[in-house]
């Protein structure tokens, strides 16, 4: 697994290829390119777009759920997509003779869909070839309001028999996913950056396919991510690039980040790129 500080991620990662972001301490994976035994278990799958190498393992993920006796997962989609993706169940219904559960919800930038208490995801818009969205993560956290702090164990109970709510709600966005998309939709999203922990899809990473080859096919090149880099953009905690491209190696592609991205945010910096269990 990757840590960013403190949360843990895994899964796979190749672009073009396969994309599937395990976030095990949210129980929540991000697009479903292939299907890891793990990832079977996350009852809440975030589809950034459609392409088969971020969606093309769901019906895998279904029956996978269906045979070992687990409750429908559910598939959070971008907007415009879900009764194509209700009509490629379907086809696999009559392929398959399986029941193929999915509760498939549709979900728009901007708004905001509670998993569970203390955590809520909302889709912020990304810019790729065909609709796509990344999503914000955001945890709430329950502490004790500051004007009761310093009091004892004993009054702090009595204050609750009275129906004192000593409680206050803090709420941090522990972790951004872009998928697919150029980099200047996210730049321009000051909320995004702002997330505590970022994961960035960077599939160029040299002079072979340059920074307008990388922003024509919808994609992020490494240089504009050192653009930004340099321009102080990137304040999170732990940024992490992935979705690199299979003509890059993993070796290849650690030193182009050493060479290009300025060394405070190098040190921030990691890359997925393969399995990482
Ligand atoms: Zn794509």
């Amino acid at each position: 697994m990757i840590d960013l500080d403190g949360l843990e991620v895994g899964g796979y990662s190749l672009g073009g290829f396969a994309s599937c972001l395990d976030v095990p301490s949210l129980k929540l994976a991000v697009d479903v390119g292939v299907c890891i035994d793990r990832v079977v278990s996350r009852n809440f799958i975030l589809i950034t777009h459609a392409h088969a190498d971020h969606l093309g393992a769901l019906v895998q993920h279904a029956a996978q759920r269906g045979l070992r006796r687990m409750k429908p997962a559910t598939y959070f989609l971008p907007p415009g997509i879900q009764d194509e993706v209700e009509a490629y169940l379907t086809c696999w219904r009559k392929l398959d003779g399986g029941a193929l559960l999915a509760n498939l919800v549709t979900l728009s930038p901007g708004e905001t869909y509670p998993l569970r208490a203390d955590l809520s995801i909302r889709p912020f818009r990304t810019r790729h070839r065909v609709v796509s969205q990344g999503y914000l993560m955001e945890r709430s956290k329950k502490r004790l309001a500051d004007q009761y702090q310093g009091l004892s164990g004993d009054e702090i109970r009595e204050l609750r028999e009275q129906g004192v709510d000593v409680g206050t709600t803090t709420t941090s966005l522990a972790l951004a996913v872009t998928g697919d998309t150029r980099l200047d939709a996210v730049l321009s999203q000051p909320e995004v950056l702002s997330a505590e922990r970022l994961v960035l899809e960077c599939t160029f990473m040299d002079d072979a396919i340059d920074v307008e080859g990388a922003r024509s096919r919808g994609h992020v090149h490494l240089y504009e991510i050192a653009e930004a880099a340099e321009a102080g953009l990137f304040t999170g905690k732990a940024l992490l690039l992935n979705h690199v491209s299979p003509r890059h190696s993993k070796a290849e592609a650690l030193n182009q980040m050493k060479k290009h991205l300025p060394s405070d945010v190098l040190a921030r910096t990691q890359l997925m790129l393969g399995a990482v269990n």
